[in-house]
């Protein structure tokens, strides 16, 4: 299908990336159809919502027939759902970003083969492995369910050899990953985008803050180096390449010791990147709209400072928030529950000095209304 012929993109999943999608593609006449299986999917607001089950194959064709292409914006959707829908209309990114990114240790062998450094790590799906785990990894890690854990949840830090076996009957035995802890100085991200004749733009590096696994807040540019910043767009590229990925996703990491350890990939458009809706040239929404639609992708950099701040849990008065200059405010429409991502706050100002500032006011004020879990 030529590029100029998308003008309905099907998103599986409707969050409120979901929503933030749609949004950025109503101003290229570009609709979004969501399919979501909750009935008050916050993307309801920016296109079609259609609430069925993953497996609902009745439905699935309908959707897919009614649309010209089909992302996610959910990395949970049932491979054998994308496989399905692949059927009928191309889906970007590939089933195999999604296939590789979902599974932990897959996604750990996947960055280590591709030349990007990640911490040790072992598999665990049986008692015999804990020792294997613990002799290759050493007693201070982490322990994670390999699929369907986010925003911290199915986790457990152990700090020594006797904590391991109980942390993984906390998490009931489930298959998981034990990897090295990294003892790192700051967790910056790397947004990126790839289009399906291989053209790619990449955002400024990007310095994340995480309250009880809960992303906090994200400033851009980070405050690494320029060789660090070089090296993380780098591993970047080769992500996207590897995987040959079409559309956005970001590529989580530490620094240690001025190093860049690679925790994970989301093979999407990602929370640490909601300043760019006020704070790049082109959002990574839109870009990832561009990349689907088969359109020319465009310039991923940045005029001022930026930042973004979570609401979570609880939502300020509005006006409160847009007293203070150079903030922008994004509700989603969801109930405010604890632990809940229910909007977010961006700030920019031509300086980091000025930015600090106005975020010592924003933060002040989410850190009241926060409600973690
Ligand atoms: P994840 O679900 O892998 O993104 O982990 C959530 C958060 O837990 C990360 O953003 C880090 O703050 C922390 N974390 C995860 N893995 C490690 C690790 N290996 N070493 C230190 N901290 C970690």
């Amino acid at each position: 299908m030529s590029a100029a012929a998308v003008k309905r993109i099907g998103v599986l999943g409707g969050g409120q990336l979901g929503q933030m999608l749609g949004l950025a593609a109503m101003k290229l006449e570009i609709e979004c159809v969501f399919y979501d299986p909750a009935t008050d999917a916050p993307a309801r607001v920016a296109g079609r919502h259609i609430a069925a089950a993953w497996n609902d194959q009745v439905a699935l064709e309908r959707f897919a027939r009614e649309v010209d292409v089909i992302t996610f914006e959910f990395e949970n959707v049932p491979s054998e759902t994308l496989a399905f829908l692949g059927k009928f209309r191309p889906v970007w990114p590939r089933v195999r970003s999604l296939e590789l990114t979902c599974d932990r240790i897959r996604e750990k062998e996947f960055l280590r083969a591709s030349g990007v450094p990640v911490q040790p790590f072992a598999p665990i799906s049986n008692n015999a492995e804990l020792d294997l785990a613990l002799a290759a990894v050493g007693p201070h890690g982490v322990l994670k369910t390999r699929s369907l854990g986010y925003d911290g949840k199915g986790q457990r830090v152990v700090k020594a050899a006797h904590e391991l076996a109980p942390a993984w009957e906390a998490l009931h035995c489930a298959p998981c990953i034990y990897e090295a802890f990294v003892p790192f100085d700051r967790e910056v991200s790397v947004l990126a985008t790839r289009a399906a004749d291989g053209s790619a733009v990449v955002y400024p590096v990007i310095e994340n803050l995480h309250t009880h696994g809960i992303l906090f807040r994200s400033i851009a540019p980070a405050l690494i180096s320029t060789e660090l910043a070089q090296a993380a767009e780098h591993y970047a590229r080769r992500v996207l390449e590897a995987l040959d990925h079409v559309g956005t996703l970001a590529l989580e990491m530490f620094v240690a010791d001025n190093t860049l350890i690679a925790n994970e990939i989301a093979p999407r458009v990602h929370n640490s990147g909601h300043w760019t809706i006020d704070g790049a040239r082109t959002s990574q929404f839109e870009n990832h709209i561009r990349a689907v639609a088969g359109l020319p992708l465009a310039d991923a950099g940045m005029n001022e400072f930026a930042a973004m701040v979570n609401l979570v849990g609880g939502i300020p008065e509005t006006s409160e928030i847009l007293g203070i200059e150079g903030t922008f405010v994004h509700l989603y429409g969801k109930a405010p529950r604890a632990g809940r991502k229910v909007g977010h706050i961006n700030v920019v100002a031509p300086t980091r000095a000025t930015l600090l500032e106005r975020l010592v006011e924003v933060e002040r004020i989410a850190r009241r209304v926060n409600r973690l879990a």
